[in-house]
């Protein structure tokens, strides 16, 4: 069938402009070079997936007129990833029912830490997120979609990217482990985590991605979680021509 992708953001954790910051990239007037935090929606037939809620959510789901959600999952439990958990809150209020939310541990545990007023069951005022939090161990299937956990290493920690259909997201990570580069064989589109060009201990560079595009060879790639070194429009007339800076609200279609 065929999928809709939305990057709702494509900045790295502090966003781009930073607060405070001077630099040409945070005081560009090119739209491009704007960035909120890093998450995807994915959306086929009457379905919407959101991968990761970021502290900037709320302003992403209002700029992108997201109605309905079916799933979230998330890559891990950084506050870039969930902070905007409660946000969810009017879209779970018109579903009836509880939406549900899929996270790995140790990510699970955490988000339910971080959210402890949602998840412990004794606030009685009402107005909570309409949520259930399950554990993420294998493919998770949303209205005839896959969702498959495609595992890698973001620094020392261990987390997810996913694969559905013929794309994959992985963001936050500095390597791909040999076993799960069988998950991403004929991909038409590839995202991947590419920081700034100097190296950083648990995010990829520019050039390892480029590497891992080479590798992998999808049909086009995209990069993400960005950060305040990379200017849109220079960057990318550097890149090969099928590799792209993602920018918030690129849309591209895609089978699934
Ligand atoms: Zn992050
Ligand atoms: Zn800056
Ligand atoms: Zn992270």
């Amino acid at each position: 069938m065929k999928a809709k992708l939305t990057v709702l953001g494509s900045g790295t954790s502090m966003g781009v402009p930073t607060i405070g910051c001077g630099c040409a990239v945070c005081q560009s007037p090119d739209p491009q070079d704007r960035r909120t935090r890093p998450s995807i929606l994915i959306q086929y037939e009457n379905h919407g997936v959101v991968i990761d809620t970021t502290p900037d959510f709320r302003e992403q789901a209002i700029r992108e007129g997201i109605r309905h959600l079916d799933a979230v999952f998330y890559t891990h439990a950084h506050a870039d990833h969930i902070l905007g958990l409660d946000d969810l809150r009017p879209l779970t209020f018109q579903a009836g029912g509880r939406l549900p939310l899929y996270a790995q541990e140790p990510a699970l545990r955490r988000i339910e830490h971080m959210f402890s007023y949602i998840f412990a069951g004794e606030y009685k005022y009402g107005g909570l997120a309409q949520v259930e939090l399950n554990l993420l161990d294998g493919p998770v299937e949303i209205g005839g979609a896959r969702f498959l956990p495609v595992p890698v290493l973001h620094g020392d920690s261990e987390i997810c990217g996913f694969r559905v259909g013929s794309a994959a997201y992985l963001t936050d990570f500095s390597e791909i482990p040999e076993s799960s580069m069988s998950l991403l064989d004929n991909l038409d589109i590839l995202f991947l985590d590419a920081l700034r060009h100097k190296p950083h201990p648990t995010h990829s560079t520019v050039e390892n991605s480029v590497a891992l595009v080479e590798r992998i060879r999808p049909r086009r790639a995209f990069f993400t979680h960005i950060s305040h070194d990379l200017p849109h429009a220079e960057t990318n007339a550097h890149l090969p021509s099928h590799v792209r800076l993602a920018y918030d609200g690129l849309k591209l279609e895609f089978e699934i």
